[in-house]
C-alpha cells in the first residue's frame, strides 16, 4: 500500500506519524480483538477505561506532570477552553479581573472571551503587528489579578515564548495548543494548561486540560458543567461522553513520541527543524523575509514572506503552486498574515525539513533576478 510522497506543513489539523496512522488502520475495525472499533465503544467500558487511564499515565509521565494536578480530555477545542478558564478562575479573587498577555490572535480572542465574564486587564500595550514581546520589565502586571493569561505559541504570527512569565503568584495559565510535547515544561509553575491535540499530539476532537487542584471547585454558577473542572476532573473526564476516537488516536501518538525518546528529542528535533529553516531565511540575503524578533520566532510555526516583507503576491503564489507539486503541501500563510508559514510539529521529521529547505533553496537560485 504505497502512498503518494507529499510532506504536510499544515498549521493544523496536521500531519500524523504514519506508525499511528498504520495502527490506526490496522485495528479500525477490530480492536485488539474486541470485535469492534473504538469508536464503537462505550466510554464506560473496561476497554476504553483502560485506553483513558493509559493515555493520562502516558501524558504524565512525558510531561512529568506533579501529582497536585488533575488532567483532563475535553470536547469544545481551544476555543472551549478560551471559555472554560474564566468561568473556572475569574472569581478566585474578589476583583474579578484577570491578566492577559495578547501576543497574537489566539490570546486575543482568549482576551475577548474573558470579557464576558470578568475585567480584563491588558499587559502588554495594543498592537497589530505581533512580531515581538515586549520586555518584561515594561509589563503591566496586576497583583491583585485572579490569574495571569498567555498563548504560549502564536500559530498564527508565530511568536513564541522561550521563558515562562514569572507572575509573582498569581495562577499562570496558558494555551500550549501549538507546542504542546515539543520542549518540556516544567508544569509546577502554572496553574492551569491547555492544549488542543490537532497539531502536535493527535487529531481534533480533544482538548488535554492540567490544572492544579487548588484552583478546582471555585467557578462562576453560570459555568456549564462540561466545563466545569470540579466536575469533569471528579468523574475522570466521563461526566458526558469525551471524544472517544480522538482520546485514543492521542495515545496513539503518546506511545509514539515515547519510542521516539520522549520530549527530550522532540525538543532537539525541533531546535534543528525550525533553525534549518529560519537559516535559509537568514542566508537569502532578503528573498525571504521574516518579520518576527529572532528571540521569539516560533519553532513549530514559521512565518515569511517572499521578495520584500510586504510580500511579492506573484512570486509567493508561483511558490506555494510549485511546492504543491513537489509534494509540500499546506504552506500558505494565514489569510490574515499572508505570506508562506511553515509548520513543523512533531510528526515532521528532521529530514522533511531538510527537503523543504532545499527546495527553498532552489526557489531562490530559480527567482533571484
Ligand atoms: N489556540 C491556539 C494556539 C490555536 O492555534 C488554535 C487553533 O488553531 C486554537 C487555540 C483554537 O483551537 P480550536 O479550533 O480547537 O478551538
Amino acid at each position: 500500500d504505497e502512498k503518494k510522497f507529499v510532506i504536510n506543513f499544515s498549521a493544523g489539523p496536521a500531519k500524523l506519524p504514519e506508525a499511528v496512522l498504520r495502527q490506526a488502520q490496522k485495528e479500525m475495525l477490530d480492536y485488539q480483538d474486541t470485535g469492534v472499533s473504538v469508536m464503537e465503544m462505550s466510554h464506560r467500558s473496561a476497554d476504553f477505561s483502560k485506553i483513558l487511564n493509559t493515555t493520562e499515565q502516558n501524558l504524565r509521565e512525558l510531561l512529568d506532570v506533579p501529582d497536585n494536578y488533575k488532567v483532563m480530555f475535553l470536547q469544545g477545542g481551544g476555543t472551549g477552553q478560551f471559555s472554560a478558564v474564566p468561568l473556572n478562575l475569574m472569581k478566585l479573587k474578589p476583583g474579578h479581573t484577570a491578566d492577559y498577555l495578547v501576543t497574537g490572535t489566539w490570546s486575543a480572542k482568549a482576551a475577548n472571551e474573558a470579557k464576558k465574564y470578568g475585567t480584563v486587564n491588558m499587559v502588554l500595550p495594543a498592537t497589530k503587528k505581533y512580531t515581538s514581546i515586549p520586555d518584561a520589565s515594561t509589563w503591566n502586571l496586576n497583583p491583585e489579578a485572579s490569574y495571569v493569561y498567555y498563548c504560549a505559541n502564536e500559530t498564527v504570527h508565530g511568536v513564541e515564548f522561550k521563558d515562562i512569565p514569572e507572575t509573582n503568584g498569581v495562577p499562570l495559565v496558558c494555551d500550549m495548543s501549538s507546542n504542546i510535547l515539543t520542549r518540556p515544561v516544567d508544569v509546577s509553575k502554572f496553574g492551569v494548561i491547555f492544549a488542543g491535540a490537532q497539531k502536535n499530539i493527535g487529531c481534533a476532537g480533544v482538548t488535554v486540560v492540567i490544572v492544579r487542584d487548588d484552583l478546582i471547585g471555585q467557578a462562576m454558577d453560570v459555568c456549564p458543567s462540561v466545563f466545569d473542572y470540579k466536575v469533569q476532573s471528579s468523574n475522570n473526564s466521563l461526566y458526558n461522553t469525551p471524544p472517544t476516537y480522538s482520546v485514543y488516536i492521542m495515545g496513539l501518538v503518546f506511545n509514539w513520541i515515547k519510542s521516539q525518546g520522549g520530549v527530550a528529542s522532540m525538543d532537539h528535533n525541533s531546535q534543528v527543524k525550525s533553525s534549518t529553516i529560519y537559516n535559509v531565511v537568514e542566508e537569502s540575503d532578503g528573498f525571504y523575509c521574516c518579520p518576527l524578533d529572532p528571540k521569539c520566532r516560533s519553532r513549530t510555526n514559521l512565518p515569511f514572506r517572499i521578495g520584500s516583507i510586504e510580500g511579492n503576491d506573484s512570486l509567493e503564489k508561483k511558490f506555494l503552486e510549485e511546492a504543491t507539486k513537489a509534494g509540500y503541501l499546506q504552506l500558505k500563510g494565514h489569510r490574515s498574515v499572508g505570506g508562506i508559514r511553515v509548520s513543523l510539529y512533531n510528526a515532521v521529521s528532521v529530514e522533511e525539513a531538510h527537503l523543504l529547505a532545499g527546495f527553498m533553496r532552489n526557489f531562490i537560485a530559480d527567482n533571484r533576478h
